[in-house]
């Protein structure tokens, strides 16, 4: 009996190592066939489907313009062969901002509007830049926006209010992710002697860059660069009025993607963040080019995915969309074209005629130079007077009709949208849900209905990291702090 039982049992062990040995390397393929080794995630702050279009459209027109045949007349964004559709609502309301958005996003949770890395009661949680970082990848985080606000904000710091912009830009240097690019930092002024110290501890190194630079930066583990010309806000300026010189979002994808790649995998985060203000501001045409300006940072990632295919997954969403954008029946982006500038430099050419006390009709060349609006129609030409009366007036404007903008500013991009067949909703953000679409590794886990909290959860799934979120941050620091400097050898460097 005891003999039968274990040649019994020999058999079975046997089989069940057979076993084993077939299905081993099967349950291995599949976990390998699944697990993104590089993923990037763009952001376009307000890019719902019809700023998404207009991008498109706005393609169209500039190759008609310049002659050019396009063999896909379809942005990279949309190429993407997954379809999901988001929602966005926050914690305290259906309408989100930023921060509760990037929050979201950043670390699976529903919080607040205005609130960074943390829950509604004010407890921070892990975000999967951290959790990435822990699991041993590279972390990349780009903005064309300053890099403490709040959709950047949201994968490094814990803030109860995204304007502690001074408390948001300390934790930086403790994120111990390897690029932060883009922008400025709105926080810088209130600390540069702390925080360029503490930068310099944890091993950063900072660069101003112009384009040149940014594509031959030197060797650095960790490399904090910011364009060298800021505009307002410390953002980069929007695509529109950049000069040919200076860095592009395209640029410091490809700088962050040269600098991350390796054994490790990364992380890489870019958001297009201006293009909500462009939407806020109602500015179509500037809307548009800072939807290809993402759209270019997107092919940098089609590229590097055309040599990983297997191990890179691309997902490319918005936090809500703004300005409540119409594209109606013969949305046509041509009229476009003739806007040189932004409505925010438009802006300060009204405010010189302001100053000037030119008069309507001096007005009128300048719309024409800037905004591209000649040929005016009657019912044009009575808008922009109006408008004109109006900017030049002091006191009180209609808030409907121009929100908290130059009247003349805004009339003139009302009325190029209007040209284009467009219309604007509202000068804030809406309820809508909005766009992912994505390739690659396990991207399929993003197709169809899901809510921003779902992103980041399947990004770790995708990543083969196990960890549930939202998660509550390590009871101890990760890693030790940077020693304390102490005040004497603080005053001996700033004497040097
Ligand atoms: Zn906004």
């Amino acid at each position: 009996m005891q003999r039968t039982n274990r040649r019994l049992t020999a058999i079975v062990t046997m089989l069940a190592l057979v076993l084993l040995a077939v299905a081993g390397p099967t349950v291995a393929e599949t976990a390998d066939a699944l697990r993104a080794k590089y993923v990037f995630l763009f952001i376009g702050d307000g890019m719902g489907e019809a700023q998404r279009e207009i991008g498109r459209r706005l393609m169209v027109a500039q190759a008609q313009a310049e002659g050019k045949t396009l063999t896909e007349a379809k942005l990279r964004m949309d190429r993407l062969p997954v379809r999901g559709l988001m929602t966005t609502h926050s914690a305290n309301s259906k309408v989100t901002d930023s921060a509760a958005a990037g929050t979201a996003l950043a670390c699976g949770v529903t919080t607040n509007n205005g609130m960074i890395g943390m829950t509604p009661d004010g407890r921070a949680v892990r975000t999967i830049g951290e959790i990435i970082r822990d699991a041993g990848f590279h972390v990349g985080i780009l903005s064309s926006v300053s890099i403490d606000h709040a959709t950047p904000a949201s994968f490094y710091a814990h803030q109860k209010s995204r304007n502690s912009y001074a408390d948001i830009i300390l934790q930086l240097p403790a994120s111990d992710f390897q690029y932060f690019g883009g922008g400025g930092a709105r926080g810088w002024s209130e600390t540069k002697d702390k925080l360029a110290r503490q930068a310099w501890q944890a091993g950063y190194r900072r660069f101003d860059v112009t384009g040149e630079l940014l594509a031959s930066l030197p060797p650095a583990q960790k490399i904090w660069a910011q364009a060298e010309e800021l505009h307002a806000g410390a953002a980069m300026p929007y695509d529109l009025d950049r000069r040919a010189t200076q860095p592009t979002l395209a640029g410091f994808t490809q700088s962050a993607i040269q600098r991350l790649d390796g054994e490790n995998g990364f992380f890489i985060m870019v958001e297009g963040g201006k293009i909500d203000w462009a939407c806020h501001a109602n500015d179509i045409a500037t809307c548009a080019t800072d939807v290809l300006a993402l759209d270019a940072a997107i092919g940098q990632a089609m590229d590097f995915y055309a040599k990983h295919p297997d191990e890179t997954l691309i997902i490319v969403t918005a936090d809500h969309e703004t300005g409540g954008l119409k594209l109606k029946d013969k949305a046509d982006a041509t009229a476009l074209l003739g806007q040189t500038v932004s409505a925010d430099v438009f802006a300060a050419q009204v405010a010189r005629l302001r100053d000037e006390k030119a008069n309507f009709a001096d007005a009128l060349p300048v719309v024409g130079k800037y905004m591209g609006l000649t040929d005016l129609s009657e019912d044009e030409r009575r808008q922009l007077s109006d408008a004109f009366d109006a900017s030049v007036a002091a006191g009180k404007r209609d808030k409907g009709l121009y929100g908290s903008y130059d009247p003349l500013t805004i009339t003139c991009t009302k009325i190029i949208a209007a040209r284009a067949d467009a219309e604007w909703g509202s000068f804030g953000h809406t309820a809508q849900a909005v766009p992912l679409t994505a390739i690659g590794a396990a991207a399929e886990t993003f197709k169809g209905d899901l809510d921003n909290v779902d992103v980041p959860a399947r990004i770790l799934k995708a990543m083969d990291i196990k960890v549930q979120l939202p998660a509550a941050m390590p009871a101890a620091p990760a890693r030790p702090a940077p020693a304390p400097e102490s005040d004497e050898s603080a005053t001996q460097k700033k004497a040097a």
